[in-house]
Protein backbone atom coordinates (compact mmCIF):
# COMPACT_ATOMS: atom_id res chain seq x y z
CA UNK A 1 0.00 0.00 0.00
CA UNK A 2 1.90 3.42 -0.93
CA UNK A 3 0.63 6.58 -0.92
CA UNK A 4 1.83 10.40 -2.16
CA UNK A 5 1.14 13.23 -0.22
CA UNK A 6 1.12 16.65 -2.27
CA UNK A 7 1.90 20.12 -0.58
CA UNK A 8 0.09 22.85 -1.71
CA UNK A 9 1.73 26.08 -0.42
CA UNK A 10 -0.30 28.75 -0.73
CA UNK A 11 -3.63 30.36 1.55
CA UNK A 12 -5.86 33.41 1.14
CA UNK A 13 -4.54 34.13 4.40
CA UNK A 14 -2.70 33.23 7.72
CA UNK A 15 -5.03 31.71 10.23
CA UNK A 16 -3.76 33.03 13.39
CA UNK A 17 -2.56 29.40 15.11
CA UNK A 18 -1.21 27.42 11.94
CA UNK A 19 2.10 26.46 11.98
CA UNK A 20 1.97 24.52 8.04
CA UNK A 21 4.37 26.19 5.98
CA UNK A 22 2.42 28.18 3.29
CA UNK A 23 2.52 31.58 2.00
CA UNK A 24 -0.61 34.28 1.10
CA UNK A 25 1.60 35.52 -2.02
CA UNK A 26 0.15 33.36 -5.34
CA UNK A 27 2.59 34.93 -7.74
CA UNK A 28 4.55 31.85 -7.66
CA UNK A 29 1.92 29.44 -8.17
CA UNK A 30 2.58 28.16 -11.93
CA UNK A 31 6.29 28.20 -11.25
CA UNK A 32 5.67 25.93 -8.30
CA UNK A 33 2.97 23.54 -10.42
CA UNK A 34 5.84 23.18 -13.07
CA UNK A 35 8.47 22.59 -10.37
CA UNK A 36 5.99 19.79 -9.00
CA UNK A 37 5.75 17.90 -11.64
CA UNK A 38 9.36 17.96 -11.91
CA UNK A 39 9.44 16.66 -8.30
CA UNK A 40 6.94 13.58 -9.40
CA UNK A 41 9.13 12.59 -12.28
CA UNK A 42 11.90 12.58 -10.28
CA UNK A 43 10.93 10.24 -7.84
CA UNK A 44 9.30 8.15 -9.93
CA UNK A 45 11.29 4.54 -7.96
CA UNK A 46 10.54 6.16 -4.64
CA UNK A 47 8.27 3.59 -4.32
CA UNK A 48 9.49 0.84 -5.98
CA UNK A 49 6.89 0.91 -8.84
CA UNK A 50 4.58 0.04 -6.04
CA UNK A 51 0.57 1.25 -7.16
CA UNK A 52 -0.97 4.25 -5.81
CA UNK A 53 -3.57 3.30 -3.11
CA UNK A 54 -3.82 6.98 -1.86
CA UNK A 55 -3.43 10.45 -3.61
CA UNK A 56 -3.83 13.27 -1.30
CA UNK A 57 -3.98 16.72 -2.16
CA UNK A 58 -3.45 18.49 1.47
CA UNK A 59 -1.58 21.71 2.56
CA UNK A 60 -1.85 25.28 2.95
CA UNK A 61 -4.54 24.99 0.49
CA UNK A 62 -5.26 22.79 -2.14
CA UNK A 63 -8.91 24.19 -3.55
CA UNK A 64 -6.60 27.06 -4.77
CA UNK A 65 -5.84 25.10 -7.33
CA UNK A 66 -7.03 25.96 -10.90
CA UNK A 67 -8.25 23.46 -13.20
CA UNK A 68 -5.28 23.47 -15.48
CA UNK A 69 -3.19 22.70 -12.38
CA UNK A 70 -4.80 19.94 -11.43
CA UNK A 71 -5.16 18.76 -14.84
CA UNK A 72 -1.65 19.07 -15.47
CA UNK A 73 -0.75 17.51 -11.81
CA UNK A 74 -3.17 14.43 -12.31
CA UNK A 75 -1.56 13.65 -16.09
CA UNK A 76 1.80 13.36 -14.48
CA UNK A 77 0.85 11.26 -11.69
CA UNK A 78 -0.59 9.06 -14.24
CA UNK A 79 2.06 9.32 -16.62
CA UNK A 80 4.60 8.36 -13.83
CA UNK A 81 2.82 5.65 -11.64
CA UNK A 82 0.32 3.28 -11.63
CA UNK A 83 -2.75 4.27 -9.88
CA UNK A 84 -4.94 1.78 -8.36
CA UNK A 85 -8.82 1.60 -9.58
CA UNK A 86 -10.16 2.44 -6.22
CA UNK A 87 -7.40 4.24 -4.69
CA UNK A 88 -8.66 6.98 -2.46
CA UNK A 89 -8.07 10.55 -3.80
CA UNK A 90 -8.26 13.53 -1.15
CA UNK A 91 -8.14 17.16 -1.58
CA UNK A 92 -8.43 19.58 1.52
CA UNK A 93 -10.63 22.28 0.32
CA UNK A 94 -11.42 25.65 2.73
CA UNK A 95 -15.29 27.01 2.42
CA UNK A 96 -15.18 30.04 0.53
CA UNK A 97 -13.00 28.15 -2.69
CA UNK A 98 -15.86 25.48 -3.12
CA UNK A 99 -18.45 26.31 -6.09
CA UNK A 100 -21.18 24.23 -8.37
CA UNK A 101 -17.70 24.49 -10.91
CA UNK A 102 -14.91 24.04 -8.71
CA UNK A 103 -17.21 20.21 -7.18
CA UNK A 104 -17.83 19.18 -10.86
CA UNK A 105 -13.77 19.80 -11.57
CA UNK A 106 -12.97 17.84 -8.69
CA UNK A 107 -15.10 14.99 -9.53
CA UNK A 108 -14.40 15.18 -13.38
CA UNK A 109 -10.53 14.59 -12.22
CA UNK A 110 -11.19 11.66 -9.83
CA UNK A 111 -11.02 13.16 -6.50
CA UNK A 112 -13.32 10.98 -4.65
CA UNK A 113 -13.36 12.12 -1.07
CA UNK A 114 -13.18 16.14 0.31
CA UNK A 115 -11.89 17.38 3.82
CA UNK A 116 -13.19 20.49 4.45
CA UNK A 117 -11.11 23.00 6.83
CA UNK A 118 -14.83 23.88 8.82
CA UNK A 119 -13.05 24.19 12.55
CA UNK A 120 -15.83 25.86 13.45
CA UNK A 121 -19.79 26.72 12.68
CA UNK A 122 -19.45 29.96 14.83
CA UNK A 123 -18.62 33.57 13.36
CA UNK A 124 -17.32 34.35 16.48
CA UNK A 125 -14.88 31.34 16.75
CA UNK A 126 -13.83 31.93 13.03
CA UNK A 127 -13.03 35.31 13.46
CA UNK A 128 -10.91 34.15 16.70
CA UNK A 129 -8.62 31.93 14.56
CA UNK A 130 -8.45 34.29 11.26
CA UNK A 131 -10.34 31.80 8.52
CA UNK A 132 -11.72 33.13 5.63
CA UNK A 133 -14.82 31.97 5.70
CA UNK A 134 -17.93 32.58 7.88
CA UNK A 135 -20.29 29.73 9.43
CA UNK A 136 -23.13 29.66 6.71
CA UNK A 137 -20.23 29.33 4.12
CA UNK A 138 -19.01 26.04 5.85
CA UNK A 139 -22.89 25.09 5.98
CA UNK A 140 -23.52 25.73 2.58
CA UNK A 141 -19.91 24.18 1.17
CA UNK A 142 -20.99 20.64 2.72
CA UNK A 143 -24.50 20.96 1.35
CA UNK A 144 -23.22 21.68 -1.79
CA UNK A 145 -20.29 18.78 -1.87
CA UNK A 146 -22.80 16.69 -0.82
CA UNK A 147 -25.54 17.52 -3.44
CA UNK A 148 -22.65 16.67 -5.77
CA UNK A 149 -22.07 12.88 -4.78
CA UNK A 150 -19.01 13.81 -2.46
CA UNK A 151 -20.13 11.06 0.23
CA UNK A 152 -16.80 10.37 1.38
CA UNK A 153 -16.47 13.51 3.37
CA UNK A 154 -14.27 14.90 6.34
CA UNK A 155 -14.69 18.10 8.25
CA UNK A 156 -12.04 19.74 10.51
CA UNK A 157 -13.19 21.13 13.68
CA UNK A 158 -11.00 22.84 16.50
CA UNK A 159 -12.18 22.38 20.44
CA UNK A 160 -10.36 24.15 22.91
CA UNK A 161 -10.30 27.87 21.43
CA UNK A 162 -11.08 30.33 24.21
CA UNK A 163 -14.18 31.41 22.26
CA UNK A 164 -15.49 28.35 22.17
CA UNK A 165 -17.98 27.40 25.18
CA UNK A 166 -19.15 24.26 26.19
CA UNK A 167 -22.95 24.72 24.72
CA UNK A 168 -21.41 26.16 21.18
CA UNK A 169 -18.59 23.17 21.19
CA UNK A 170 -21.80 20.55 21.35
CA UNK A 171 -24.02 22.65 19.24
CA UNK A 172 -20.89 22.49 16.56
CA UNK A 173 -20.59 18.24 17.11
CA UNK A 174 -24.64 18.30 16.15
CA UNK A 175 -24.59 20.32 13.55
CA UNK A 176 -21.95 17.60 11.93
CA UNK A 177 -24.16 15.07 12.78
CA UNK A 178 -27.42 16.50 11.85
CA UNK A 179 -25.28 17.25 8.35
CA UNK A 180 -24.70 13.26 8.19
CA UNK A 181 -20.69 13.57 7.60
CA UNK A 182 -19.46 10.18 7.89
CA UNK A 183 -15.83 11.19 9.01
CA UNK A 184 -14.88 14.15 11.43
CA UNK A 185 -11.39 15.22 12.45
CA UNK A 186 -11.07 17.01 15.49
CA UNK A 187 -8.27 18.56 17.08
CA UNK A 188 -7.31 20.47 20.17
CA UNK A 189 -6.34 23.92 19.69
CA UNK A 190 -2.52 23.90 20.59
CA UNK A 191 -0.32 27.02 20.79
CA UNK A 192 2.73 26.66 18.43
CA UNK A 193 5.46 29.10 18.54
CA UNK A 194 6.42 31.46 16.06
CA UNK A 195 2.33 31.66 15.00
CA UNK A 196 0.45 35.09 15.95
CA UNK A 197 -1.51 33.19 18.26
CA UNK A 198 1.61 32.69 20.96
CA UNK A 199 2.53 36.49 19.95
CA UNK A 200 -1.00 37.57 21.09
CA UNK A 201 -1.47 35.65 24.37
CA UNK A 202 1.96 36.80 25.26
CA UNK A 203 0.96 40.41 24.79
CA UNK A 204 -2.31 39.32 26.70
CA UNK A 205 -4.32 40.57 24.07
CA UNK A 206 -6.14 36.98 24.02
CA UNK A 207 -6.80 34.85 26.82
CA UNK A 208 -4.60 32.02 26.78
CA UNK A 209 -5.59 27.88 25.95
CA UNK A 210 -7.74 26.50 29.21
CA UNK A 211 -6.31 23.31 29.47
CA UNK A 212 -9.77 22.33 31.75
CA UNK A 213 -11.50 23.62 28.88
CA UNK A 214 -10.14 21.57 26.48
CA UNK A 215 -10.13 18.48 28.63
CA UNK A 216 -14.10 18.84 29.29
CA UNK A 217 -14.54 19.53 25.40
CA UNK A 218 -12.40 16.37 24.65
CA UNK A 219 -14.77 14.37 27.15
CA UNK A 220 -18.12 15.66 25.63
CA UNK A 221 -16.75 14.70 22.34
CA UNK A 222 -15.88 11.01 23.41
CA UNK A 223 -19.33 11.27 24.73
CA UNK A 224 -21.24 12.30 21.86
CA UNK A 225 -19.40 10.66 19.35
CA UNK A 226 -19.93 6.85 21.20
CA UNK A 227 -24.20 8.06 21.10
CA UNK A 228 -23.95 8.61 17.46
CA UNK A 229 -22.21 5.72 16.61
CA UNK A 230 -18.42 7.20 15.33
CA UNK A 231 -15.51 5.58 16.48
CA UNK A 232 -12.81 6.92 17.37
CA UNK A 233 -9.78 4.98 15.27
CA UNK A 234 -7.06 7.33 16.02
CA UNK A 235 -7.18 10.44 18.86
CA UNK A 236 -8.54 13.06 16.50
CA UNK A 237 -10.43 11.01 14.14
CA UNK A 238 -13.72 9.43 14.12
CA UNK A 239 -16.00 7.81 11.54
CA UNK A 240 -18.90 6.02 10.85
CA UNK A 241 -19.22 3.21 8.63
CA UNK A 242 -15.83 2.06 7.91
CA UNK A 243 -15.26 5.34 6.44
CA UNK A 244 -11.18 5.55 7.67
CA UNK A 245 -9.14 7.95 5.91
CA UNK A 246 -6.95 5.31 4.13
CA UNK A 247 -4.18 7.92 3.32
CA UNK A 248 -3.60 8.17 7.08
CA UNK A 249 -4.31 5.10 8.66
CA UNK A 250 -1.62 3.99 6.07
CA UNK A 251 0.75 6.78 8.11
CA UNK A 252 -0.13 5.27 11.43
CA UNK A 253 0.69 1.80 9.71
CA UNK A 254 3.82 2.91 8.82
CA UNK A 255 3.44 2.07 5.22
CA UNK A 256 5.49 3.60 2.31
CA UNK A 257 4.62 7.18 0.94
CA UNK A 258 6.03 9.85 -0.98
CA UNK A 259 5.54 13.56 -0.37
CA UNK A 260 6.01 16.07 -2.78
CA UNK A 261 5.60 19.53 -2.79
CA UNK A 262 7.86 22.33 0.00
CA UNK A 263 8.13 21.09 3.28
CA UNK A 264 6.51 17.29 1.90
CA UNK A 265 7.87 14.35 4.13
CA UNK A 266 8.50 10.61 2.70
CA UNK A 267 8.66 7.75 4.34
CA UNK A 268 10.50 4.01 2.31
CA UNK A 269 10.58 2.03 5.19
CA UNK A 270 14.38 2.69 5.92
CA UNK A 271 14.97 6.63 5.94
CA UNK A 272 12.49 9.55 6.25
CA UNK A 273 13.20 12.72 3.90
CA UNK A 274 11.70 16.15 4.32
CA UNK A 275 11.63 18.88 1.43
CA UNK A 276 12.89 22.42 2.45
CA UNK A 277 10.09 25.03 3.33
CA UNK A 278 10.22 27.67 1.77
CA UNK A 279 8.56 28.31 -2.09
CA UNK A 280 11.51 30.44 -3.87
CA UNK A 281 14.11 27.61 -2.98
CA UNK A 282 12.07 24.74 -3.91
CA UNK A 283 10.74 26.23 -7.67
CA UNK A 284 14.85 27.34 -7.75
CA UNK A 285 16.00 23.99 -6.95
CA UNK A 286 13.84 22.02 -9.24
CA UNK A 287 14.59 24.12 -12.32
CA UNK A 288 18.48 22.89 -12.14
CA UNK A 289 16.70 19.05 -11.80
CA UNK A 290 17.66 18.68 -8.27
CA UNK A 291 15.48 18.36 -4.89
CA UNK A 292 15.86 20.13 -2.19
CA UNK A 293 15.60 17.77 0.67
CA UNK A 294 17.09 16.52 3.66
CA UNK A 295 17.33 12.86 4.81
CA UNK A 296 17.72 10.86 7.76
CA UNK A 297 17.91 7.19 7.88
CA UNK A 298 15.68 6.13 11.03
CA UNK A 299 17.85 4.16 13.87
CA UNK A 300 15.87 1.26 15.43
CA UNK A 301 15.60 3.31 18.50
CA UNK A 302 13.80 5.66 16.24
CA UNK A 303 11.73 3.16 14.64
CA UNK A 304 10.72 1.84 17.94
CA UNK A 305 9.50 5.58 19.17
CA UNK A 306 7.91 6.28 15.99
CA UNK A 307 6.19 3.08 16.42
CA UNK A 308 4.80 3.86 19.60
CA UNK A 309 3.98 7.59 19.28
CA UNK A 310 1.59 6.56 16.21
CA UNK A 311 0.45 2.69 17.34
CA UNK A 312 -0.83 3.92 20.96
CA UNK A 313 -2.84 6.82 19.25
CA UNK A 314 -5.07 4.41 17.26
CA UNK A 315 -7.46 1.97 18.12
CA UNK A 316 -5.50 -0.78 17.06
CA UNK A 317 -2.98 -0.03 19.76
CA UNK A 318 0.53 -1.22 19.98
CA UNK A 319 1.43 -5.01 18.99
CA UNK A 320 3.42 -6.18 21.44
CA UNK A 321 4.27 -9.08 19.24
CA UNK A 322 5.28 -6.94 16.60
CA UNK A 323 7.28 -5.33 19.18
CA UNK A 324 8.80 -8.50 20.36
CA UNK A 325 9.89 -9.96 16.79
CA UNK A 326 10.96 -6.16 15.42
CA UNK A 327 13.05 -4.87 18.53
CA UNK A 328 13.82 -7.56 20.31
CA UNK A 329 13.23 -8.40 23.89
CA UNK A 330 15.33 -6.10 25.71
CA UNK A 331 13.07 -3.04 23.96
CA UNK A 332 9.67 -5.71 24.40
CA UNK A 333 10.91 -6.04 28.12
CA UNK A 334 11.71 -1.79 28.42
CA UNK A 335 8.58 -1.84 27.27
CA UNK A 336 6.33 -3.50 29.51
CA UNK A 337 8.29 -2.09 32.50
CA UNK A 338 7.85 1.27 31.46
CA UNK A 339 3.99 0.88 31.11
CA UNK A 340 3.29 -0.73 34.29
CA UNK A 341 3.08 2.50 36.40
CA UNK A 342 0.70 4.12 33.57
CA UNK A 343 -1.30 0.40 33.77
CA UNK A 344 -2.01 0.90 37.46
CA UNK A 345 -3.27 4.70 37.11
CA UNK A 346 -5.91 3.34 34.71
CA UNK A 347 -4.02 5.21 31.67
CA UNK A 348 -3.25 2.37 29.76
CA UNK A 349 -4.25 -1.33 29.79
CA UNK A 350 -3.20 -4.54 27.77
CA UNK A 351 -5.94 -6.82 26.07
CA UNK A 352 -5.20 -9.57 23.69
CA UNK A 353 -1.27 -8.60 23.52
CA UNK A 354 -1.62 -5.22 22.79
CA UNK A 355 -1.14 -1.89 24.58
CA UNK A 356 -4.22 0.87 24.24
CA UNK A 357 -4.37 4.15 26.13
CA UNK A 358 -7.45 4.33 28.23
CA UNK A 359 -9.77 7.50 27.68
CA UNK A 360 -8.50 9.05 30.23
CA UNK A 361 -5.11 8.52 28.88
CA UNK A 362 -5.72 9.71 25.57
CA UNK A 363 -6.17 13.25 26.92
CA UNK A 364 -2.15 12.57 28.00
CA UNK A 365 -1.18 11.07 25.43
CA UNK A 366 1.66 12.78 24.15
CA UNK A 367 3.16 12.96 27.84
CA UNK A 368 2.37 8.75 28.36
CA UNK A 369 4.25 8.74 24.62
CA UNK A 370 7.51 10.62 25.69
CA UNK A 371 8.11 8.57 28.80
CA UNK A 372 8.09 5.13 26.55
CA UNK A 373 10.50 6.44 24.17
CA UNK A 374 13.88 5.23 24.47
CA UNK A 375 16.48 8.08 23.75
S1 LIG B 1 -6.03 27.56 5.65
FE1 LIG B 1 -5.05 25.82 6.69
S2 LIG B 1 -2.91 25.85 6.04
FE2 LIG B 1 -3.81 27.86 5.49
S3 LIG B 1 -3.29 29.17 7.20
FE3 LIG B 1 -5.33 28.33 7.62
S4 LIG B 1 -4.96 26.45 8.82
FE4 LIG B 1 -3.01 27.06 7.88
Amino acid sequence: MAGIYLHIPFCKQACHYCDFHFSTSHKMKDDFVHALIEEIKIQRDYLNGEPLHTIYFGGGTPSLLSKENLVTIFETIHAVFKVSSNAEITLEANPDDINAIKLNDFKALGINRLSIGVQSFFDEDLKFMNRVHDANMAIDCIKKAQDFGFENLTIDLIYGTPTLSNLHWSRNLEMAFNMDIPHLSCYCLTVEQKTALANFIRKGKVANVDEQRSSEHFEMMLHAMNDKGYEQYEISNFCKQNRYSRHNTAYWMKEKYLGVGPSAHSYNGISRQWNVSNNAKYIQSLATGTIPFELETLSANQQFNEYIMTALRTKWGVDLAKIQDEFGLACSNYLLNQITEFIGRGLMFLADDHLYLTNQGKLLADDITSELFII
